[in-house]
């Protein structure tokens, strides 16, 4: 599996529909300051399911919608698809292809889509369960989650080893389980 595609229309600065395509192995992302880089990042995060708005880099979700500039009105949403290549079906679904979309109104009103059908966000969490992906998986790494990594607490470190192991889908269940 990997990261293929992302769609972003008013998200932040992309204020136009902006397509950027990625090819397997490594991608590196330049440009002067400010030119929306770390946006592209928040993205990822955002349409995976992301609803820490200081993990977003912002005060209150709207920020994530475009604000508008001199010449240019606000936008009354945003939208975010990524799109994976799963041919080696690690993501547990009968597509080469997954996608997952997200749009949010100004009134904070998320919506989500896998493969373009209306979807909780609570699915979307389910299917990348174990895979690494996910707003708080192994395959995003943030300057803070470093420190995570190299932390010397057991604890810390559990997660991430419990999620490249593919048992937080049985924890996860126990844990609903033990609630009802
Ligand atoms: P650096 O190299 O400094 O890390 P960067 O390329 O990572 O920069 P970003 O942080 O991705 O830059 O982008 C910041 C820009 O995004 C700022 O110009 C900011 O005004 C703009 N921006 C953030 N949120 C919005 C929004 N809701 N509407 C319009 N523009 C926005
Ligand atoms: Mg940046």
């Amino acid at each position: 599996m990997y990261l293929k595609r992302l769609h972003i229309q008013g998200f932040k600065s992309f204020a136009d529909k902006t397509k950027i395509e990625f090819k397997k192995g490594i991608t590196g992302i330049v440009g002067p300051n400010g030119s929306g880089k770390s946006n592209v990042s928040d993205a990822i995060r955002w349409v995976l399911g992301e609803q820490s708005i200081k993990t977003l880099r912002g005060n209150k979700m709207e920020d994530v919608i475009f604000s508008g500039t001199d010449k240019r009105k606000p936008l009354g949403y945003a939208e975010v698809t990524i799109v994976f290549d799963n041919k080696d079906g690690t993501i547990p679904i009968e597509y080469s292809e997954v996608s997952v979309t997200r749009r949010m109104f100004r009134s904070g009103e998320s919506e989500y889509y896998i493969n373009k059908n209306a979807c909780r966000l609570k699915d979307i969490k389910e299917l990348f369960m174990d895979t690494g992906v996910g707003k708080d998986g192994y395959s995003i790494i943030g300057q803070g989650r470093v420190d995570e990594i190299l932390s010397t607490k057991s604890e810390d470190r559990r997660h991430i080893f419990e999620e490249a192991a593919g048992i937080v889908k049985y924890k996860t269940r126990k844990e609903e389980s033990e609630k009802k």
